[in-house]
C-alpha cells in the first residue's frame, strides 16, 4: 500500500509548486464536494520541505519491499514455467506436470527476488492440470475460488480489530498471464469461459503460446481473430493505462499488440558474437528478445517494467473493491438508510442488531406456535390411539365375558352329567351285586342237588 502512495505522492510532486494538492484517485463526486468546500491555493514565501514526502514514501516503499503476484492459467506444456523462468531470468525450479490429474489444481510458490536495492516477493501460481480432463466443464472454478479466496483473506485481515496490513503477505492475484494455444484458428470454448468467468476479477493478460509454432502472417490475423472474439463475447482484458502522459504513448501503442505473441527459453545460443536466449532449431534460431521474431520484450517491458504498480493498484482499486462491497452487502452492510439517508457503521450495526432480533423473536414466535401445533397433533393422536386401546378393550372384555359365560354353561351341563353318571353308575353297581348274589345261591343248589343224586 505504501507503493500505492508512493505513486499518488510522485503525481501530487508535479503539483508541488501549488500549495493545492487534489489526489489523482479521488472520485468525480469528491472533487466537486472538494470544490464546493472552497479549497483556497497559497502561494508559500519559501521553502518548506513537503517536497520531500514523494522521496520518504519511496524509501519506505524500497525497506518494506513489494510483492506481486501472476497467476500463470494454460493446458499442462503450454510454456508457462518456461516463460516465467524467462521473464524473471531465472530458474523457478517448477517441476514437470503431469497430465493425469483428475481435477485442476493451484499451487502458489513464493521466491524473494532483489534486484539493485529492491526486494519483490513474488508468488508464482500455476494451474496444474489446466485443460487436461476429459470433462472441462468445471476446470474454471477451482480459478475462481482460489482468487475468491485471497480476497478473502485479505478482508478479514482488513476487519481485524488488531490488524497487520504491513506485514500481512498480500496474496492477491494482481495479472493473470492467459497462455492462448498457437493454433491459428480461434479460441477454445475453455479458454474464453474461463476467461469470462475470471475478468472482473483479476487483470488478465492474454498471451500466444510458443509463437515460434505459427508464420508470421498467420499470427497477424490470428491476433485479430482473437481480439475480435474477446471482444464479441463480452471478455475485459486488462488494458495499458493511458492517463499517465509519460507512459500513455507507449501503452497506448502496446494495447494494440495484444495478446503477445510470446516464445520462452532458458537456453543461451551464439548469435553473431553474443549470447542471446534462444530456441535453436535445425532451420535457424528464434531469439526470445528479438522483437522481430516475438513480443516477448513487449510483454516483459509492459508487465514488468512500465504497468506493475498500475497492475497491483487495479487488483486493489477495482477487483478487491468489487469482492469487498459484495461480500459487504451480502452481510447486510449498507452506506445508505431507507431513505438514502447516510449511514455510519454504528447505526448500520445497530439496524442490523435490530432487524436481526426481530427475525430472531419472529423465529422463535414461528417455532412456539409450531411446538403448540405439534403438541395438539400428537395428543389428539394419542387420544384416538387411547380410544382404540378402550374400545379393544371393552370388546375383549366381552368376548371373555361370553366365552366365561359358555364354559359355565358347559361345566353345568358336565356337572350333570357326572351326576346322572353318577347315579347310574350306583345303580348299576346295586343290579350286579344282586345278580351276583342270585347267581351264587343258584349255583349252590345245582351243587347240593348233584351231591345228592350221587349219594
Ligand atoms: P508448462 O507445463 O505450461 O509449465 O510448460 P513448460 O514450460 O514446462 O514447457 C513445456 C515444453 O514446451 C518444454 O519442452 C519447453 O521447452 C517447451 N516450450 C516452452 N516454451 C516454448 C516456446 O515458446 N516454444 C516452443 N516451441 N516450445 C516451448
Amino acid at each position: 500500500m505504501a507503493a500505492e502512495g508512493a505513486r499518488h505522492l510522485l503525481f501530487q510532486s508535479h503539483m508541488a509548486t501549488k500549495t493545492t494538492c487534489i489526489s489523482s484517485q479521488v472520485s468525480d463526486d469528491e472533487q466537486r464536494q472538494q470544490k464546493r468546500e472552497n479549497v483556497r491555493s497559497l502561494a508559500m514565501g519559501g521553502h518548506v520541505g513537503f517536497e520531500s514526502l514523494p522521496d520518504q514514501l519511496v524509501n519506505r516503499s524500497i525497506q518494506q519491499g513489494f510483492c506481486f503476484n501472476i497467476l500463470c492459467v494454460g493446458e499442462t506444456g503450454i510454456g508457462k514455467s518456461t516463460l516465467i523462468d524467462t521473464l524473471f531470468n531465472t530458474n523457478f525450479e517448477d517441476h514437470e506436470s503431469s497430465h493425469f490429474y483428475p481435477h485442476v489444481k493451484l499451487k502458489a510458490q513464493t521466491y524473494e527476488l532483489q534486484e539493485s536495492n529492491v526486494r519483490l516477493k513474488l508468488t508464482i501460481v500455476n494451474t496444474v492440470g489446466f485443460g487436461d480432463q476429459i470433462n472441462k466443464e468445471e476446470s474454471y472454478q477451482p480459478i475462481v475460488d482460489y482468487i475468491d479466496a485471497q480476497f478473502e483473506a485479505y478482508l478479514q485481515e482488513e476487519l481485524k480489530i488488531k490488524r497487520s496490513l504491513c506485514t500481512y503477505h498480500d496474496s492477491r492475484v494482481h495479472v493473470c498471464l492467459y497462455f492462448i494455444s498457437p493454433t491459428g484458428h480461434s479460441l477454445k470454448t475453455l479458454d474464453l469461459l474461463t476467461m469470462k468467468s475470471l475478468d472482473s476479477k483479476v487483470n488478465i493478460i492474454p498471451v500466444i503460446a510458443k509463437a515460434d509454432a505459427i508464420s508470421k502472417s498467420e499470427l497477424h490475423k490470428f491476433k485479430i481473430k482473437l481480439m475480435s472474439e474477446l471482444v464479441s463475447n463480452g471478455v475485459q482484458i486488462y488494458q495499458f493505462p493511458t492517463d499517465d502522459e509519460t507512459i500513455a504513448k507507449i501503452n497506448a501503442s502496446m494495447n494494440g499488440h495484444l495478446p503477445f505473441a510470446v516464445v520462452g527459453s532458458m537456453d543461451e545460443v551464439k548469435v553473431g558474437n553474443k549470447m542471446v536466449k534462444a530456441r535453436q532449431y535445425p532451420w535457424g534460431v528464434v531469439q526470445v528478445e528479438n522483437e522481430n521474431h516475438c513480443d516477448f520484450v513487449k510483454l516483459r517491458e509492459m508487465l514488468i517494467c512500465t504497468n506493475m504498480e498500475d497492475l497491483r493498484e487495479q487488483t486493489h482499486t477495482r477487483h478487491y473493491e468489487l469482492y469487498r462491497r459484495c461480500k459487504l452487502e451480502e452481510m447486510g452492510l449498507t452506506d445508505v438508510g431507507p431513505e438514502n439517508k447516510p449511514l455510519s457503521l454504528q447505526e448500520t450495526y445497530e439496524a442490523k442488531r435490530h432487524e436481526f432480533y426481530g427475525e430472531l423473536q419472529r423465529k422463535e414466535e414461528e417455532m412456539k406456535q409450531m411446538f403448540v401445533q405439534r403438541v395438539k397433533e400428537k395428543e389428539a393422536i394419542l387420544k384416538e390411539a387411547e380410544r382404540e386401546l378402550q374400545a379393544k378393550f371393552e370388546h375383549l372384555k366381552r368376548v371373555h365375558q361370553e366365552e366365561r359365560m359358555k364354559l359355565e354353561e358347559k361345566r353345568r351341563l358336565l356337572e350333570e352329567e357326572i351326576i346322572a353318571f353318577s347315579k347310574k353308575k350306583a345303580t348299576s353297581e346295586i343290579y350286579q351285586n344282586q345278580t351276583f348274589m342270585a347267581s351264587g345261591s343258584n349255583l349252590r343248589k345245582d351243587k347240593d342237588r348233584k351231591n345228592s343224586n350221587f349219594m
